[in-house]
């Protein structure tokens, strides 16, 4: 079994940097947990404490049953791959791949086994007597996997693998690490500050900021339901509007009130929103949930609000609407097939049914 627990793990660098505050995580046996943020966030830290490679200031880490705040590295049964690689450049494929089993003594036979077993599930047979710089960047990354994974470690740590690769490659890659946690099936833990990395690689995620986890959620949990701004933000490409505005009651309806523009906040949401009648709220709306109105059946006084649009960005399959109310800018995503003229005035369609609510000093959700 390797779950890996934080518990309450506090990290401070000499010049009383904090780098990590307070990060309790628990990854399951075979789960594949992806932690991400901005850069700075303490991310990699966090992936360097459990490694072994950086002191804990304050707090708990177990591997399996075992606290391993003071175990060395080479004793936690971890593999860790890293974003340059840090490949052999004087040894070979085989070499590389083989070096950690020789150090552990492990007899010529198995190695062997090992290596040419690898090198096949990763599709670098070929490239075995070659020297790390006769590759290409994504092959010498497959050579940095192949050498975490001949090891057999209870743990895979991963600290932004696919950073140095270009864009169709980390692509194919994350694929393939994908294909190999299912295959492997060995506990994961992945560093990204790229959040569709995150979204597409992790049974869950932990979004970090400032040193502190701000949700650890399922990537469509995070999606819908993200417990503050930053998350809100954070996750989704092109990311979600923010708008301020007032919420005002009129009868029993709730409206949001941007200046500019008002819309009606669905009626399952008013509870919570309660609270904030007349007072500031940051409205957040998601750009695939803003439509041309030409284009949507249930538009009405309600949902429907005038803007300009001052950008038309076709994409292939959608087009990205950059628009303006006259205070804030926003985006649509909306489908292929919406060709608006810019630098007019365009009605469009809130979904309010899918409207996040935050609160505008704390910036907790509210709705
Ligand atoms: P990036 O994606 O840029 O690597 P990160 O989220 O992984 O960012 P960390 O590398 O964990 O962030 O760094 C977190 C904070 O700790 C940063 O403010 C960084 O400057 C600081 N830090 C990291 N290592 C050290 C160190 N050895 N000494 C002092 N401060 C450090």
């Amino acid at each position: 079994m390797a779950q890996v627990s934080l518990r309450n793990v506090w990290k401070t660098f000499p010049g009383n940097v904090t780098a990590v505050r307070d990060v309790s995580l628990g990854v399951e046996n075979r789960e594949f947990v992806v932690l991400v943020g901005p850069s700075g966030c303490g991310k990699s830290t966090t992936l360097r404490m459990i490694a072994g490679l950086e002191d804990i200031t304050k707090g708990d880490i177990y591997i399996g049953d075992k606290l391993v705040n003071n175990v060395p590295p080479k004793d936690r049964n971890i593999a860790m791959v890293f974003q340059n690689y840090a490949l052999y450049p004087h040894m070979t494929v085989y070499e590389n791949m083989a070096f950690a089993l020789r150090l552990r003594r492990y007899s010529r036979h198995e190695i062997d086994t090992r290596v040419r077993d690898t090198a096949d599930i990763l599709s670098i047979k070929k490239h075995l007597n070659k020297r790390p710089k006769a590759l290409s960047g994504g092959e010498r990354q497959r050579v940095a996997v192949g050498r975490a994974i001949v090891r057999k470690p209870l743990v895979f740590l991963f600290d932004e693998p696919l950073s140095n690769l270009d864009a169709n490659l980390r692509v194919q890659m994350r694929t393939e690490i994908n294909k190999l946690h299912t295959r492997l099936q060995t506990t994961m833990i992945y560093v990204t500050h790229d959040q569709v990395e995150a979204m597409t690689m992790g049974n869950r995620i932990a979004v970090m900021k400032d040193g502190i986890i701000q949700q650890v959620a399922d990537p469509i949990s995070l999606y819908d339901k993200p417990v503050n701004k930053f998350v809100a933000g954070f996750i989704g490409s092109p990311p979600m509007n923010f708008m301020n505005g007032i919420v005002v009651k009129k009868d029993d309806k709730f409206f949001f009130n941007e200046g500019n523009f008002m819309v009606k906040i669905a009626d399952e949401m008013r509870e919570k929103l309660l609270p904030y009648c007349d007072k500031e709220v940051v409205f957040g709306i998601r750009p695939e949930d803003v439509f041309d109105k030409l284009f949507v059946q249930y538009a009405s006084a309600d949902n429907t609000i005038s803007a300009d649009c001052e950008v038309v960005e076709p994409m292939g399959a959608e087009v990205f609407l950059y628009l303006n109310t006259g205070k804030h800018s926003f985006i649509a995503r909306v489908e292929g097939h919406n060709k608006p003229a810019v630098n007019h005035e365009l009605e469009v369609v809130f979904d309010m049914t899918k409207a996040h609510f935050f609160d505008p000093k704390a910036e907790h959700t509210i709705a």
